[in-house]
């Protein structure tokens, strides 16, 4: 835990919403700049209210109107009646013994979404999702379980990163140093509200997260891979690998089918990466699946001339999955292997496990599924009255 202030649980109370905004209110938290500006001037102010309003809502992380003493009383009135600042509630917080925090957050129609808190090696990382549930299906995955149910809007991936600052802040007196779109969903998949996201994470009279700092990981949806590289982000790119050979990338992610590896490593290799920065590789790894010496080799021959590093995962069980977790001798041997052949690797511990917060282990199927169920039987319900 380093220099972080040890936390009290007892005392690791969450703020309280008394009730979410209604979702046709016009959301705030999660606009870019550039689309609050036409939007206060649309409706009849200056476009430098704008900045004011971004500058409350991002940087000083306001959750009322009224708080917004600079901006005229009328426009408070009007905005308090047609726009909402928070996007999601917060519901719980899970502590693990290694001082990983879980969040939980309750959205509008009764989804609940995860965020993770990871205090390590100096820094404060915040792993953010993006979809609830996920569509890809990947065998190794908890999330996946869950089916996919729905997007999330740019304000609710936003306020996962606010919530999170302000209760983490408060609590430990550290500050978020990394965000990592490696929870719940497939950024890549909900490419219009990532972006935007990003967009507003990144805007300096925002939250000012440098890009550095921050991560997008895809399972390799190749084609979108290449748009999100001509966009201005600079962020950085995780793949979640996890297999050396098409067969086995077949078997464990459904994603590879549509392109192999083939397609998603040259696509690797005319992303336009920024000088000095490296594509992170995740490799989850499974006993007896992808953690041979082959595969350590054939791992290396596929980076070969990458700028690049790799995390090795230990895979995390959970419960009905089919896979093991190599043993640490084999695990220390495959990075060994890698290391001797001078790939970047580290091992990457597994944190939060006790409370289902390491990666891959988002999720509650058995609510998304109850959820699901819920809202097919409204729409039937809509269906037949209507
Ligand atoms: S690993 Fe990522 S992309 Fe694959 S199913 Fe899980 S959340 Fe989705």
């Amino acid at each position: 835990m380093g220099s972080y202030a040890k936390i009290d649980e007892e005392a690791f109370v969450l703020p309280v919403l008394e009730r979410l905004p209604a979702a046709d209110l016009v959301h705030l938290r999660g606009m870019p700049l550039k689309r609050l500006e036409t939007y206060v001037v649309e409706h009849g102010q200056k476009a430098f209210r704008a900045r004011q309003l971004f500058a409350w809502i991002q940087e000083r992380g306001a959750r009322s109107f009224e708080e917004m003493t600079d901006l005229s009383k009328s426009l408070r009135q009007f905005l308090s009646t047609e726009a909402a600042l928070s996007a999601i509630a917060p519901k719980g917080a899970h502590h693990s013994p290694d001082g990983t925090v879980k969040l939980t957050f309750d959205l509008h129609d009764g989804a609940v979404v995860e965020s993770v808190v990871i205090p390590a090696d100096g820094r404060v990382t915040l792993c953010v999702s993006s979809q609830v549930g996920c569509a890809m299906g990947c065998q190794f995955c908890r999330t996946a379980t869950m089916g996919f149910v729905r997007n999330l809007s740019s304000s609710e991936i936003v306020d996962q990163v606010a919530w999170a600052k302000q209760i983490w802040e408060s609590h430990t007196g550290s500050h978020l140093s990394n965000i990592v779109f490696m929870g719940m969903g497939e950024p890549l998949r909900n490419y219009d509200n990532v972006v935007e996201a990003l967009q507003v994470l990144l805007d300096p009279i925002g939250l000012n997260l440098s890009k550095r700092r921050i991560t997008v990981s895809t399972s390799g949806v190749v084609p979108i891979l290449e748009r999100f590289g001509g966009e201005e982000l600079d962020v950085n790119i995780a793949i979640s690998l996890n297999a050396t050979t098409d067969a086995v990338r077949d078997e464990l992610m459904p994603v590879n089918q549509k392109w192999n590896l083939a397609e998603l490593l040259g696509a690797l290799r005319r992303y336009p990466l920024k000088p000095n920065r490296r594509i992170t590789f995740e490799y989850v790894m499974l006993a007896g699946v992808n953690d041979s010496d082959n595969d350590a080799k054939r791992l290396v021959k596929l980076l070969h001339g990458l700028p690049s590093k790799v995390n090795l995962i230990p895979w995390n069980p959970f419960a009905g999955a089919r896979f093991e977790r190599p043993d640490r001798a084999q695990i220390v041997h495959f990075k060994e292997r890698l290391l001797a052949a001078n790939v970047n690797v580290t091992i990457r511990e597994s944190r939060g496990t006790e409370e289902l917060a390491a990666c891959g282990q988002l999720g509650e199927p058995s609510k998304a599924a109850a959820w699901r169920e819920q809202h097919r039987d409204s729409r039937r319900r809509g269906l037949e009255q209507g």
